[in-house]
């Protein structure tokens, strides 16, 4: 195959076969400028191998293919049958391979490979398959009118071209997330992936061509986010672009299709979510609910629950309880036994996590926690838990660049009443995520209302499901994924005026 490597994993005796070309119109090819970029592995800080990396004109190419594909073979030009019949299918193909997937995934991001299995490419194969089912049920309306020789009807169209711009913290989920309600509605794709992890979606496309979906309907084109993704969301033949990660590019992407075509825009940004415990809870549930919170996925979460407010007559025991579950977590190598995190993404991500917890020491928070660097290679940072910590200080601030640190960092603060939780969560430009953790199910309803979050969890964390929509308040980023909500970001609505009897003078 061109464009192919042959990458190993620490379990297996036999290497795997993997595409490395930029995907467009069903190929895998070369990249214009010659320029590719090295996937690393975050667990042994190794090269895996190099893909090729998308220039602007080759961005022009996979946007090329996507509107002939949009214009001839998808879009108004299948059923919804169809559609869902292909996208049944893949998710089937991406069930048989959902150990080699998840492999590749566990390879190049380091999660725990169980983790990578049963939740990243299990939800994914999952999603496909909830939007299949909506292919054909995204209908508009009938509206009747005051005259009764006239109606009107709405139909749901698809918005066209959509560049899907998806980070590294969940590289095979994200796919999910924004191929699903794309394909389901109509809309051809242009995925970049982010330059950290381009493998699994490479490897998605081998299925995309065995599932049958004609050339140009998936593109997937790997490249640097000032190159590649800034290309996709300044193309003036790109109908809507879907971005997850930073606020910092949020913005940068909202203004490049403000400057060019005016595209549909949906950002799905950072968080800084806050989990607030009362005196009345289950301390041991609260406790392993807040600490998955923050550990999940080694906190490279947009959601996770990095600020934790504890009233005042708990406080003690509560984080007591919490360092203790927190230890338990076993951060280390994806194929290790009992594993519940792996290493932070990047040399960038790591120093820029260190040298959150030395400003979280220097600015007097108290380290309960981890806070210690572990010996040896890959970019594994310990559970740090940060006690007493002051509303001004960095951590639990606005960060300088990103939206949070982004690494298994929490910071802990006491509070006295109901009020002063809500104030202290609601404290932030952020509006992503929140918990609140109590046995009073009034107190429950009260503080789920305040918090000004797009998604509120009472007495869990971290719970996510395909029809379930997900999105943020305040600069966290604007639209929904998942759900039907999804569905309105990849349509456009037209309103069709009939007039069946009245004549003009
Ligand atoms: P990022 O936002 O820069 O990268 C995410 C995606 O955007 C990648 O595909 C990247 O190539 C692309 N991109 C970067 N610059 C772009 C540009 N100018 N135009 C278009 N696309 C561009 O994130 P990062 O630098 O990898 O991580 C930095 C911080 O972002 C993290 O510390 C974290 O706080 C945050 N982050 C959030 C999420 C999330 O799920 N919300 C995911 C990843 C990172």
């Amino acid at each position: 195959m061109a464009f192919s490597a042959t990458v190993h994993f620490p379990q297996r005796q036999k290497g795997l076969l993997i595409p490395t070309g930029l995907f467009i119109n069903n190929r895998f090819v070369a990249s214009s400028d010659g320029s590719t970029i090295k996937a690393i592995n975050p667990a042994t800080e190794e090269v895996i191998c190099e893909v090729q990396s998308a220039s602007a004109k080759d961005i022009d190419l996979a946007v090329d293919a996507a509107r002939k594909a949009f214009t001839t073979t998808w879009g108004k030009h299948v059923t919804p049958t169809e559609r869902a019949r292909l996208m049944f299918k893949l998710a089937d193909l991406m069930q048989r391979d959902q150990q080699q997937l998840a492999d590749l995934e566990s390879l190049n991001n380091g999660k725990p490979n169980r983790f990578a299995r049963d939740a990243d490419i299990g939800d994914s194969i999952a999603c496909l398959r909830y939007y299949a089912g909506w292919a054909d049920k995204n209908y508009g309306q009938y509206i009747e009118l005051d005259e009764q020789q006239k109606f009107a009807f709405t139909k749901h169209e698809p918005i066209g071209v959509c560049g899907q711009i998806i980070p590294w913290n969940y590289p095979i989920q994200m796919w999910a997330w924004k191929v699903g309600p794309a394909l389901a509605t109509g809309c051809t794709i242009v995925m970049k992936p982010s330059e950290l992890t381009p493998l699994t979606a490479l490897k998605l496309c081998e299925l995309v061509i065995e599932a049958g979906f004609p050339p140009g309907v998936i593109n997937c084109v790997p490249s640097l986010g000032s190159v590649g993704g800034a290309a996709l969301s300044a193309h003036p033949g790109v109908d809507k672009v879907a971005f997850t990660g930073s606020t910092i590019t949020g913005r940068k992407i909202m203004e490049a299709a403000a400057k060019s075509n005016l595209k549909k825009v949906s950002l799905e940004l950072g968080g800084k979510s806050p989990s607030i415990i009362f005196n009345s809870v289950d301390l041991d549930q609260a406790a392993t609910w807040t600490a998955f919170g923050i550990l999940w996925n080694s906190g490279q979460d947009c959601t996770a629950g990095s600020r934790l407010y504890v009233q005042e007559g708990i406080y003690d025991k509560f984080i007591k309880i919490l360092v203790e579950k927190a230890s338990q977590f076993k951060i280390a190598s994806a194929w290790e036994d009992d594993v519940a995190g792996g290493p932070l993404i990047s040399k960038a991500q790591f120093d820029k996590v260190w040298n959150y917890i030395e400003e979280g020491k220097r600015e007097g928070a108290k380290c309960v926690l981890g806070g210690q660097k572990l010996a040896g290679k890959g970019y594994f940072v310990p559970p740090t838990i940060f006690v007493d910590v002051k509303p001004n200080m960095k951590i639990v601030k606005e960060e300088a660049r990103a939206c949070r640190i982004f690494g298994p960092v929490l910071s802990v603060a006491k509070f006295s009443t109901e009020e002063e939780g809500i104030a202290l969560a609601n404290d932030t430009t952020y509006g992503l995520a929140a918990a609140v953790h109590s046995n009073d199910q009034a107190q429950c309803n009260r503080v789920a209302n305040a918090l000004q979050a797009g998604t509120v969890w009472i007495n869990a964390y971290c719970l996510l499901y395909n029809n379930v929509p997900f999105g943020g308040f305040k600069q966290s980023g604007i639209g929904r994924e998942l759900g039907s909500y999804a569905l309105h970001e990849y349509t456009s609505v037209k309103a069709v005026h009939w007039n069946f009897g009245e004549k003009l003078d």
